[in-house]
């Protein structure tokens, strides 16, 4: 399989390291494979991966962040030595377990 130079379009021998119409340098097979591959595979896992990511972590904090919400309430919910905080947490977990009820109803 013979090589074109990339700077002049001049055919080249396999093992050639220099153009020897133009001068440039030519990559060899192996680099240029390499360099091949990781411009068709790169792109595509970076993206797959970014998305796989942002799915992750927004299954993670949809379901945490009500969670977190329901435990700090619950917290509150049992001082004991504050009604006021007592009244706030029972509103805290009623408000987290209505935003985890609407975001479930969302996803049918
Ligand atoms: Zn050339």
């Amino acid at each position: 399989m013979s090589k074109f130079c990339p700077s002049c379009g001049e055919e080249l021998k396999d093992d050639a390291k220099f153009c020897k119409n133009c001068g440039a340098s030519i990559p060899t097979n192996e680099q240029a494979q390499t360099t091949e591959n990781m411009q068709q595979n790169y792109p595509i896992e970076t993206a797959g991966n970014d998305h796989k990511v942002a799915m992750i972590l927004g299954y993670v904090f949809a379901i945490l962040i009500p969670i977190i919400g329901i435990i700090i309430g619950i917290y509150l919910a049992t001082r004991n030595d504050s009604p006021n905080a007592q009244k706030h947490g029972k509103y805290i977990i009623i408000l987290a377990a209505i935003i985890w009820f609407i975001s479930l109803m969302m996803l049918r």
